[in-house]
């Protein structure tokens, strides 16, 4: 066997094939055994890690076809059945195919791309091509979770799952964390062991040309006529792929991260990132991020505030929603916020808006207004203006239930980095009061935080934010 000569996952010195399948925190083994004898090629399931680069997973495919003197192939099962995901998400992603394409190509791996259920797609091309060995990577949602469960009951080969999508492998928070200022200490103590940067081997045994197994061809447009999803109006010019996160990262760099710790809250303009979307497909590595931002000559500050988000933030959402099978509900919230809120339920609500209305941005309040029209038209909202607008919908809907399902609804719908494991931390910390503390009592909210118009319009130039909103619009609501 050749041995792979290079650390291929952080923390794990690999010097032969039984260290690299030996444990590692980022690495699952769902189907036990050594690679099949007789297999013709490493198979890599992309599903949340929709990238070429800088990817946990694809490297240990990679490092096991060179140990195995076979090629690696990288297939990806595009379903039109995600649930709430819409057309406007579906571009984004085709968008990250072509990236995904001719990065795996000059790695001399090859790239499948079939239309189907994730999970039926690589069973198929495992039928088809009898690899030693399947290598997929983690999600820690409820679709994704399914898929793995149904591959892993059907495949007849070794299969492994490597957690490529945080800096600091998730199985190493086994319990629901409380909240941020329980799982920060941790994270730091640890951190400088993750935030080195991977290797990005190449496949010593390139897949021959000649035997490229059938699939689609990675055309945005023609995958989408495919497709056939509807649903609300695209954004064409909010672009999805890897190539697109490093152009945002760089600006990101260069213009905003001076400024983030001071200017992080204020959406007009924007100081942050916008890397949510980019980062919720996989397209760019969360490590790929932090590190540019580490050696980025910027105040302290920026730096630290900066990685409190990108890690501490981001997997304590990851951590919430692997190990909450509840993330989705107001009942995964915490006891404290359940019992005020019901306590609560029959105050009297001042302003009541149908679901509908929400979505049109029909209510009384015109920052909230500009907030929906944003993301409907954009496909992203600030983060400060998230916080109130799930706010006001719990102020606004008849009960806090109802409040969750329309949040979820439409962030999930609109946002395009929604149907994220953020997205059901950001609602559940607003409604539900998930990773906060008790605020003085109040009616509706009892002591779930409150934030009010006034307090909030006042924060930030909120009149140029609502006439750059209705400058945006211009009657081109609902295009769909
Ligand atoms: C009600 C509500 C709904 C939200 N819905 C989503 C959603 O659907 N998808 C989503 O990715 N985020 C969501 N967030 C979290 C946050 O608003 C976004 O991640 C952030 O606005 C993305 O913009 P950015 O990339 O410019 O962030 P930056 O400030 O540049 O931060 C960098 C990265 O850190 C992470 N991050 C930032 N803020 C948070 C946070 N509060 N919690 C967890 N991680 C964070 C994100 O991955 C982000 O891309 C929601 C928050 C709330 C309160």
């Amino acid at each position: 066997m050749v041995e792979p000569s290079r650390e291929m996952i952080r923390g794990c010195r690999v010097t032969k094939l039984e260290l690299l399948w030996g444990p590692h925190p980022r690495v699952r083994i769902a189907i036990e055994g050594q690679p099949v004898a007789d297999g013709t090629c490493v198979v890599y399931w992309m599903q949340r890690a929709q990238r070429g680069r800088d990817n946990a997973a694809l490297n240990l495919a990679i490092a096991t076809g060179n140990a195995l003197k076979l090629p690696v192939i990288a297939c990806f099962g595009l379903t039109a059945a995600y649930p709430s995901a819409q057309r406007r998400h579906y571009r984004f992603l085709v968008d990250g195919l072509i990236d995904i394409k001719a990065d795996l190509n000059a790695k001399g791996v090859a790239f499948v791309v079939r239309l189907g259920d994730p999970a039926e797609v690589v069973l198929k091309l495992a039928s088809e091509l009898k690899p030693a060995v399947v290598i997929g990577d983690e999600n820690p949602l409820r679709v994704g979770q399914m898929w793995r469960d149904h591959l892993t009951e059907s495949l007849q080969v070794p299969l492994r799952f490597v957690d490529s999508d945080v800096v600091i492998p998730t199985s190493l928070f086994p319990k629901e964390e409380y909240a941020a200022r329980t799982i920060r200490p941790k994270i730091h103590r640890i951190w400088d062991e993750y935030l080195k940067p991977i290797p990005n081997p190449k496949a010593q045994v390139p897949w021959p040309d000649d035997m490229l197994p059938k699939g689609e061809a990675i055309e945005t447009e023609g995958l989408l006529g495919k497709l056939k999803v509807g649903g609300v109006g695209e954004v064409p010019s909010y672009r999805g792929g890897t190539q697109e996160a490093i152009r945002r990262l760089r600006i990101f760099i260069e213009q905003r991260l001076p400024r983030y710790a001071t200017e992080r809250n204020e959406p007009t303009p924007y100081m942050t990132s916008e890397l949510s979307a980019h980062l919720h497909f996989g397209q760019i590595s969360p490590l790929t991020i932090a590190l540019a931002v580490l050696e980025a000559d910027v105040p302290e500050e920026s730096r630290a505030s900066y990685l409190e988000e990108l890690i501490v933030r981001r997997e304590l959402a990851i951590n919430f929603v692997a190990r909450n099978p509840r993330y989705d509900e107001l009942s995964g919230c915490p006891n404290w916020a359940l019992a005020t809120l019901a306590k609560h339920a029959d105050d009297p609500r001042p302003h009541r808006y149908s679901p509908a209305q929400l979505e049109a941005g029909e209510s009384h309040d015109p920052l909230w207004n500009a907030s929906q029209m944003e993301m409907v038209l954009t496909g992203r909202m600030h983060n400060y203006m998230r916080m109130y607008w799930a706010k006001k919908i719990l102020e606004w809907c008849p009960d806090a239930e109802a409040a969750f399902a329309v949040a979820m609804d439409l962030n999930d719908r609109y946002e395009m980095d929604g149907r994220d494991p953020n997205g059901y931390t950001g609602i559940a910390w607003a409604i539900g009061g998930k990773h906060d503390r008790p605020w003085p009592e109040r009616p509706i909210f009892g002591t779930v935080r409150f934030m009010s118009y006034e307090s909030t319009r006042r924060k930030f130039d909120s009149d140029g934010y609502i006439a750059r909103v209705r400058s945006l619009g211009q009657g081109r609501l609902f295009d769909a």
